[in-house]
């Protein structure tokens, strides 16, 4: 089964307007390189959002790090599916584990986001994966973490990130062959809930992909994609990542 391939960063709370000249140099290697084959998306914080879409062009799409479940009111600081539609976001992620740990997110308040998001047509990279002391329950974590997703979605709209949490930012990573079949027995438990179509959604890994590994983990039968932190930052290593999706 051909899946979509997506390159995606998360810039976390890194960036400014002044980052369009990363998105420039990203811009003009993908038309150098005329990579056609993976999805480039990139996720500045809110702040920067507006002005890096407005400028530009349409070879790169952009993301959101986080949304609110609520489409307006009384809630200071957030931001909601009709804000981010309304300035040109086409991607949301939701789940990340600095959210879930920092923000105490819960898999009933993940729910709400995603059919938040979803009613408004953002499409969802929803993150799930196990802390270090969670390995030998790895199995169940993941499952009560994918019952965040409705019980109907699609490729349309459903992205996948395998991300455990051990790997972010600590330049460590499951091997290659256990990367692909968590990634196998993910799309196991989704199958469970969407039937054949889950042979379609694209499962991304991510945590510390960098230039140095990335065509390893990106050549995986299993693995769709990559969503991408510290290195995602860096033009050269950037750029790296994507051309070792092709
Ligand atoms: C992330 O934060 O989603 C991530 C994968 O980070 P890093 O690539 O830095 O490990």
């Amino acid at each position: 089964m051909k899946r979509t391939n997506y390159i995606i960063a998360n810039w976390k709370m890194n960036g400014s307007e002044k980052s369009i000249s990363l998105i420039k140099s990203i811009q003009i290697h993908i038309a150098k390189q005329n990579i056609h084959s993976a999805k480039v998306i990139i996720c500045p914080p809110f702040t920067s959002l507006s002005y890096l879409i407005k400028k530009s062009s349409n070879l790169i799409k952009f993301g959101a790090q986080d949304v609110h479940y609520e489409y307006s009111g009384a809630f200071t600081g957030s931001i909601s599916s009709p804000m981010l539609k309304e300035i040109g976001v086409k991607y949301v992620i939701i789940g990340h584990s600095e959210r879930r740990q920092y923000h105490k997110e819960t898999v009933l308040e993940l729910n709400t986001k995603i059919n938040s998001a979803l009613s408004k047509n953002l499409k969802v990279i929803f993150c799930i994966g196990e802390k270090l002391n969670e390995i030998t329950k790895r199995s169940s974590i993941l499952k009560k973490q994918l019952s965040s997703l409705p019980n109907s979605f699609t490729s349309k709209n459903i992205i996948i990130a395998y991300e455990p949490v051990w790997a972010i930012g600590t330049g460590k990573t499951p091997t290659v062959n256990e990367i692909n079949g968590i990634h196998k027995s993910i799309r196991r438990m989704i199958n469970q809930k969407i039937g054949s179509e889950s042979s379609k959604i694209s499962i991304l890994y991510g945590g510390s992909v960098g230039p140095h590994n990335a065509r390893n983990i990106l050549e995986l039968s299993d693995v769709d994609g990559a969503l991408v932190g510290g290195a995602s930052l860096k033009s050269k290593d950037f750029c790296k990542i994507i051309d070792s999706s092709i």
